[in-house]
C-alpha cells in the first residue's frame, strides 16, 4: 500500500491513473477502523482498479467542545487493516496541508443539514461537505463510498454532488452492527462496560419502530414515540432528538407513504452515538 501525505501527489498520482484508463474508488474516514469502514473499502475495490482510502481526522468538522483531540487514532493498525482489504492507496494529510493558513473557502448544504445532527452541531455538515469536496478535487475518484449510518452526511454528499456537478458516484453502503445490533463507531471505543450495555438501547429504538412499521403504523409522531420509549425504558441514554423524516430530503412528514428514515441521537455518558433505519426502502 502506497502512502500519500501531499494533496499535489496525490493529485498527480490520480491524473496519471485515470490517463492510463484506471477506474478510482475512494473511501474517505477518520480512521479507528471497523467492520463498517471495511466493509465500503471491500465494495470499492469490488467496483474499481484502483481503491484509495483517505484517513483524516478533519478539524473543521468538530465544535469547539467537540473530541477533536481525544478522537481514538491507530495509524499502524488502521494500515494493517487496509491492506487486509487491498487498499492501494492511502492518502493521510496533514492539517495544515488541507488547510493553509489563509483558506477561507467554505462549502455548505444549507436546508438539508439544518435540523437532526445540524441543530445540534452547528458547523459540522460545512465542514463534512468541504473536506469531502477537497478530496472529490484531490482524489479524482470515478465512486465514492459513504456509509448509511451517517445518515445526514450521506444525504448532504448527494445534496452536494448534485448541486455542484461533480462528476462522482456516490455509493451508500449499509450500516454495519456488532452482533447484539449496536451500530459499529469509531466512538464506541468510549464506552465502558455499563455505558456498552446502554447503548442498545439506540437498535432497540429502531427495531421497535420497524416493527410497528411492519405491523402497519404510518404515523411519523407515533412511530418517533414507539422508538422513544424503547430509548428511553433502560435508562442510561439521554435523547437528543428521535425523528421520522423522508428518507430522500429529510422533511417532515406526518405519515410514511414513501421510504422514510428513523433516525436517533442520544447520549450515553459522554459519548454521542447516532444510529438510524430506513422503513419502506432499501438503505
Ligand atoms: P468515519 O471514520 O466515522 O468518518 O466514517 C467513515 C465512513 O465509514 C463514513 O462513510 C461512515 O458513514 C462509514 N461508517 C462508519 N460506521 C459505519 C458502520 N457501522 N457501517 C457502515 N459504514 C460506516
Amino acid at each position: 500500500m502506497k502512502i500519500i501525505e501531499s494533496p499535489a501527489e496525490m493529485q498527480r498520482f490520480s491524473e496519471s491513473a485515470r490517463l492510463a484508463g484506471g477506474r478510482i474508488a475512494l473511501v474517505p474516514t477518520m480512521g479507528y477502523l471497523h467492520e463498517g469502514h471495511l466493509s465500503l473499502m471491500r465494495e470499492g475495490r469490488r467496483r474499481a482498479s484502483v481503491l484509495v482510502a483517505s484517513l483524516f481526522v478533519n478539524p473543521t468538522q468538530f465544535g469547539p467542545r467537540e473530541d477533536l483531540d481525544s478522537y481514538p487514532r491507530d495509524m499502524e493498525r488502521d494500515c494493517r487493516l487496509m491492506e487486509t482489504v487491498a487498499v492501494d492507496v492511502l492518502f493521510a494529510p496533514q492539517a495544515s496541508a488541507m488547510y493553509p493558513p489563509g483558506a477561507q473557502t467554505w462549502v455548505e448544504v444549507t436546508e438539508l443539514t439544518r435540523d437532526l445532527c445540524g441543530a445540534s452541531r452547528p458547523g459540522h455538515f460545512r465542514g463534512v461537505t468541504t473536506v469531502v469536496a477537497k478530496l472529490f478535487n484531490i482524489v479524482k475518484p470515478h465512486y465514492a463510498l459513504f456509509g448509511a449510518k451517517d445518515y445526514q452526511q450521506l444525504c448532504a454528499v448527494r445534496q452536494m454532488v448534485r448541486d455542484l456537478n461533480f462528476d462522482v458516484e456516490i455509493v451508500p453502503m449499509p450500516t454495519v452492527r456488532e452482533e447484539d445490533g449496536l451500530a459499529m463507531s469509531s466512538r464506541n471505543s468510549y464506552l465502558s462496560a455499563a455505558e456498552r450495555t446502554a447503548a442498545l438501547s439506540l437498535s432497540r429504538a429502531l427495531q421497535a419502530a420497524c416493527k410497528a412499521f411492519a405491523h402497519g403504523e404510518r404515523g411519523a409522531g407515533r412511530l418517533a414515540q414507539i422508538a422513544r420509549l424503547e430509548l428511553e425504558r433502560m435508562g442510561g441514554v439521554a435523547v437528543e432528538y428521535v425523528e421520522v423524516r423522508d428518507a430522500v430530503d429529510l422533511r417532515e412528514i406526518a405519515t410514511v407513504q414513501a421510504p422514510a428514515v428513523v433516525a436517533i441521537a442520544a447520549r450515553v455518558g459522554r459519548t454521542r452515538l447516532i444510529d438510524n433505519m430506513v422503513l419502506g426502502g432499501a438503505e
